[in-house]
């Protein structure tokens, strides 16, 4: 496992070296400087201690504090509204804070260092807890299918650039559904509408965009099975169509593009392929595997053969559900409603939900009351694969948020509460994870070596040459992906950041704004994201990142040398060297070659070292000490005794990736 140094270690603390090598001589670790690398329990451990003196600290302080103002209560009191003292005065004394407020700040900030760094000292639980662990659950069931299994309608989301069409789209298929026959008799949206063709059913999500998409997706709640990409053919690919491949390709679901406003008379379907084809997303009709159907949203046109390419990719998936099993659904939107209290649109994954159920869903919880169908009807159960809306909660809830069903209101009560905790503590340490992922791999878990970023830049030539330097470093180092998910021109807006979360990625932005909904977030979603206005800087920053991500080398330094003086044979032991240091030191447990006349004897661990009959670590030159090894008995006098010992180098890395290069 990859140790930590110290100078490095404090630099993450905001503290200076020696207090670190303080705290950590008070846990019995001596002889340590700066340069030393510590293993991530011991660091834990120091962290552990450093935060725990920074509470007493914080706690006498903040007696001090209540014990001053106690002082100052007993001799201002008496004074407020009497004649002498005037109002404003009182004021102004007894609002003023009562104890050193940069002490207090200075505290609360170490702790707060304290917390990311005992965060990351924990990375690997960290890893195994999951910050998201419902996520298994919002997936679709998978595994062995029971008998009572039945198939379910694909999930779809529409995505896309601006007035491409998205919203006309979406009103045109509920208009299609063939079955209903009731055409326009939808008096209210749940967030999301199913469309039956003769054959089957399709669950259309009403909230288009990759905003909403991947806000879901960030939770761990990923509903989408299939994604329809829409791009007008009078315009083309645009930002937002780039956004939205990026999008959809990050999250892995397959695509189907619909070319939109073919009625249009400077429509342009084969301009907008080849739009498409620079994306590397291939038309089937051109020998790729994306099928692409030019429709007409307003008129009605292609619409049943978009249908029916999605249930020919729908199928196969073979998505599955059982009516039987344990209910779970995932929250598709939720809100207040002044006459009915919290409505939640769940998207049923498994088993059956029911009037009367007692659910749980994150923080809230409820019985449930009402049951409507995606026309607004009311009804009494709703089957798996389908969405629902639910009434009865307590409070509005996320969306992407997992529902469950409970035995009785007592376990609801009890686990919305755990969840309540949870989220505060999550918060607590929220703040920590914005910058831990590198410090994550520093602490050695092993367990990411991927690097995914979100780049935002001013002007393509930027983009172009960061994300240049970037695939050269990433082809450079067999150990580690650095994958650009998503490369565009623009200020950091909010999906962007939604879309960090979801890969696990940070934000790069350079020479670009932050819109304040990516501020707020980033702070949500606890994204890490960096701005940057010369190119070097963001460079050497990555690279840094990565060498933290790299595995450390090893490398044999040379230590020192001894002369075997004379042998002496050993019971039990065998023959012992008797020498003398000429060079360096001899430790215990290195490798040693023994050398005579220039031609190499042994090759091996030095497994015994003794000074005046006792076992000692170390043997520093001039001095004569017992060598003996395991393996070899040969010794003559005469021998020189080569030591060798593993040291970590600093890793570092290839040319391409320093200060001269980007800028
Ligand atoms: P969104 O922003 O992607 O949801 O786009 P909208 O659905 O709001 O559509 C934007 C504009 O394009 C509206 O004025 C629509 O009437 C128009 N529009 C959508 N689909 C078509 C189409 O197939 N043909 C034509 N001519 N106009 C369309």
């Amino acid at each position: 496992m990859a140790k930590i140094r110290i100078f490095s270690l404090a630099n993450k603390l905001g503290l200076r070296s020696e207090a670190l090598i303080k705290v950590l001589a008070e846990m019995g670790i001596e002889d340590v400087t700066a340069a030393s690398a510590v293993d991530p329990d011991t660091a834990s451990a120091a962290v552990e201690l450093l935060v725990e003196q920074a509470q007493q600290a914080r706690r006498e302080a903040q007696a001090a504090a209540e014990a001053q103002a106690t002082q100052e209560e007993a001799r201002v009191e008496p004074a407020k509204g009497q004649p002498g003292v005037a109002e404003e005065e009182w004021e102004e004394e007894f609002a003023a804070p009562v104890h050193d407020a940069d002490l207090e700040e200075g505290l609360a900030e170490l702790e707060r260092h304290l917390a990311e760094l005992q965060a990351a000292a924990e990375a690997e639980h960290t890893e195994i807890k999951e910050i998201k662990p419902l996520s298994e659950l919002a997936a679709r069931p998978s595994g062995e299918r029971p008998d009572s299994a039945v198939e379910v309608p694909p999930v779809v989301t529409v995505l896309g650039h601006v007035d491409h069409g998205k919203t006309t789209l979406l009103d045109a298929l509920r208009q299609t559904d063939v079955v209903s026959g009731e055409s326009g008799g939808i008096t209210q949206h749940i967030g999301a509408s199913e469309v039956s063709t003769d054959a089957k059913t399709i669950v259309f999500i009403d909230t288009p965009g990759h905003e909403a998409f991947t806000a879901m997706r960030a939770r761990g709640a990923q509903v989408t099975d299939i994604a329809v990409l829409i791009v007008a053919a009078d315009d083309g690919v645009m930002p937002q169509t780039v956004e939205a491949i990026n999008h959809i390709k990050a999250a892995g679901v397959p695509m189907i593009v619909a070319i939109n406003k073919i009625d249009l008379p400077n429509a342009d379907i084969e301009a907008a392929k080849q739009d498409l084809l620079q994306r590397e997303i291939v038309p089937e009709e051109w020998g790729g595997d994306t099928i692409v159907v030019p429709i007409s949203a307003l008129q009605h046109e292609g619409l049943d053969e978009l249908l029916d390419m999605i249930l020919l990719v729908a199928e196969v998936q073979e998505l599955w559900a059982d009516p039987d099993a344990e209910f779970v659904g995932v929250v598709i939107e939720s809100s207040v409603d002044p006459s009915e209290g919290t409505l939640a649109t769940v998207l049923i994954r498994n088993g059956t939900l029911s009037v009367g159920d007692i659910v749980i869903c994150g923080t809230s919880w409820g019985r449930v009351r009402h049951l409507r169908d995606w026309r607004g009807k009311s009804v009494k159960t709703m089957q798996p694969g389908r969405p629902v809306e639910v009434i009865g909660l307590e409070h509005v809830v996320e969306a992407g948020e997992i529902m469950e069903t409970v035995q009785n209101t007592k376990e609801a009560r009890s686990r919305a509460e755990q969840a309540q905790q949870d989220e505060r503590e999550r918060q607590l340490m929220g703040q920590a994870e914005v910058q831990l992922r590198h410090l994550q791999q520093q602490f050695g878990s092993g367990l990411v070596k991927e690097l995914n970023i979100v780049l935002k830049s001013d002007v393509w030539g930027s983009a172009q040459a960061v994300e240049a330097n970037l695939r050269n470093l990433s082809e450079e180092l067999d150990e580690i992906d650095i994958n650009v998910v998503h490369s565009s021109v623009g200020d950091v807006t909010e999906s962007d950041v939604l879309l960090a979360a979801a890969s696990e990625a940070i934000v790069m932005g350079f020479r670009v704004e932050l819109s304040s909904g990516a501020r707020r977030a980033a702070q949500d979603e606890h994204v890490e994201i960096r701005s940057y206005d010369v190119i070097y800087e963001a460079l050497d920053d990555i690279s840094q990142a990565m060498v933290g991500m790299l595995d450390p080398i090893y490398e044999e330094q040379f230590i020192g040398e001894a002369e075997v003086l004379q042998t002496f044979a050993v019971s039990r032991v065998g023959t012992v060297a008797g020498c003398r240091v000429n060079d360096g030191r001899l430790v215990h447990g290195v490798r040693i070659e023994v050398m005579r006349d220039g031609e190499q004897l042994f090759d091996g661990e030095l497994t015994s070292l003794r000074r005046f009959e006792n076992d000692v670590a170390t043997v520093e030159a001039p001095q004569e000490c017992g060598v003996a090894t395991a393996d070899f008995n040969d010794w003559e006098p005469g021998d020189i005794i080569n030591a060798y010992q593993k040291v970590e180098v600093e890793r570092s890395l290839p040319k391409g990736m320093t200060k001269s290069a980007g800028s």
